[in-house]
């Protein structure tokens, strides 16, 4: 056996290396569900936030921090050559990150309108334009965009979050045909009303606006994305699936 045929001299792809995730928004919330979801499944995880991370969330598997805006192109375009250069490939990306500036139409200041646009909408596009690249030349990819039910069936007092979520199943179903040649998937979760810091402030009449009665909890959207992420979702793209106990039906 000459030296280029022992095992140790296969190319890199052809080892079980482990899958590598990117969750933006993983500091808290459905981005953290997210990421323990992964981790346990035996993804090594590259977690972003944009304030500071004190220290990285102890998981069963590797996991790296990294700080960046995701509504800033070139800060996300250096994160992800970071990424690359740490863990050598990207297998996963969840479009997580996201806030809300709730508010009527008629008081609603343009600064808000734009803020949620560039962090829930462009912020995807800024990661999706930087690692599809990657994924390319793997030839194979998950891209798992959070969406929202608002973005379904829309919200009063949320132009701008439900404009933004919508461009997401958008920007979800032109990237799925985009890609799909090349073996890269591209789907949305639409969660309804999960308990996070996002809604604990607001009082919604659940029994009225939820048919299963309940809020949801982060670890409902997370099985859902690592489901979309597994080989037995191989074949779904383009899709969003409503994770609402009912609300958007
Ligand atoms: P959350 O608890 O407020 O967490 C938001 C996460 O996004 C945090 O990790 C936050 O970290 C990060 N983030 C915010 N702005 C960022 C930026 N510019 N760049 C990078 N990271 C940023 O929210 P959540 O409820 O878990 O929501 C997660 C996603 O689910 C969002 O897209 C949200 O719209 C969507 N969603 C939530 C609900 C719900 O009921 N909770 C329903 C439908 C959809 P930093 O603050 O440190 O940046």
């Amino acid at each position: 056996m000459s030296i280029t045929q022992l095992p140790w001299r296969r190319p890199c792809r052809e080892w079980s290396l482990s899958r590598v995730a990117v969750v933006t928004g993983a500091s808290r919330g459905i981005g953290a569900a997210i990421a323990k979801r992964l981790s346990e499944a035996g993804y090594e995880l590259a977690l972003v936030a944009s304030s500071p991370w004190l220290e990285a969330p102890v998981y069963s598997s590797r996991v790296v921090t990294y700080q960046a805006d995701v509504s800033d192109y070139e800060a996300v375009k250096a994160m992800v050559a970071r990424i690359k250069a740490d863990f050598g490939r990207i297998d996963v990306l969840i479009n997580n990150a996201g806030i809300t500036r709730d508010g009527l139409i008629l008081q609603m200041a343009e600064a808000d309108y734009d803020r949620v646009m560039d962090i829930n909408l462009k912020g995807q596009f800024n990661l999706i334009r930087h690692i599809s690249p990657i994924m390319l030349r793997q030839k194979s990819g998950r891209i798992i965009n959070i969406s929202s039910v608002a973005g379904l069936i829309g919200n009063a007092g949320q132009t701008n979050y439900a404009t933004a979520k919508a461009g997401t199943i958008g920007l979800t179903k032109s990237v799925a045909r985009e890609l799909a040649p090349r073996g890269i998937t591209c789907n949305a979760i639409a969660p309804g009303f999960i308990e996070t810091d996002m809604t604990k402030d607001l009082e919604v009449p659940l029994q009225q606006m939820i048919p299963l009665g309940v809020s949801g909890q982060p670890e409902d959207i997370a099985a859902t994305a690592v489901f979309l992420a597994s080989e037995g979702a191989r074949y779904i793209t383009g899709e969003v699936i409503r994770v609402d106990g009912g609300m958007g039906m």
